[in-house]
């Protein structure tokens, strides 16, 4: 059966779109497939996914943005030039085709933040190849890129345990 690539949208306030997303890689893993995470906004190498990543042959990471916490209102040069390195990685890997998926978490908030232009990723997964998917991940996914997307899931905060005052957990945050 030939692959037919989708894309794929994760969004909305509840906790679990970059973990669907990672399962979704693993999945792709386990299928014989070859998985490229770009992270957007993520600076930090300590996540314990990358760890996890790094036991799987064929998942590539490349993490963009500063080792810090952006607000919307102090972007910087800096923080639109990594993001615009994510978006690089990801149109080589569209000309490349070496992967069968490509997950670009945190996009959604790039764009919302003003990092990366809406167009822009249009016009990216205007030249993605027909047998990749390419996972998009993040709150407030513009209408535009929902329109083109094949799949997209709202994820609904019901309760998080963060305003129980519980903080951050490893394994499960981060
Ligand atoms: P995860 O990485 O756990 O799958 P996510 O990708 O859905 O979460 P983001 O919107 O990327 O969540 O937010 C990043 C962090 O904020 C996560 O560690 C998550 O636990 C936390 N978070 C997510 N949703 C909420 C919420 N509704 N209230 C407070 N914190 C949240
Ligand atoms: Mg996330």
């Amino acid at each position: 059966m030939e692959q037919h690539g989708l894309v794929m949208v994760y969004t909305g306030n509840g906790k679990g779109k970059t973990t669907a997303a990672l399962g979704l890689g693993l999945r792709a893993i386990g299928a014989g497939q070859r998985v490229l995470l770009v992270q957007f906004m993520k600076g930090d190498p300590s996540y314990s996914e990358l760890k996890g990543i790094a036991f799987l042959p064929g998942f590539e990471v490349v993490q963009t943005g500063l080792h810090h916490w952006v607000t919307k209102e102090q972007v910087s040069l800096l923080d639109r030039m990594e993001a615009q390195r994510g978006m690089n990685v990801a149109r080589n890997a569209f000309v490349e085709e070496r992967h069968e998926l490509v997950i670009l978490d945190e996009l959604n908030c790039a764009i919302d933040y003003g990092l990366i232009p809406e167009t822009d990723v249009l016009e990216l997964l205007s030249h993605r190849p027909q047998f990749m998917s390419v996972c998009i991940t993040g709150r407030g996914a513009p209408s535009l890129l929902m329109d083109v997307a094949d799949m997209v899931s709202e994820v609904i905060e019901v309760k998080h345990h963060f305003h129980q005052g519980i903080p951050a957990q490893k394994g499960i945050e981060f």
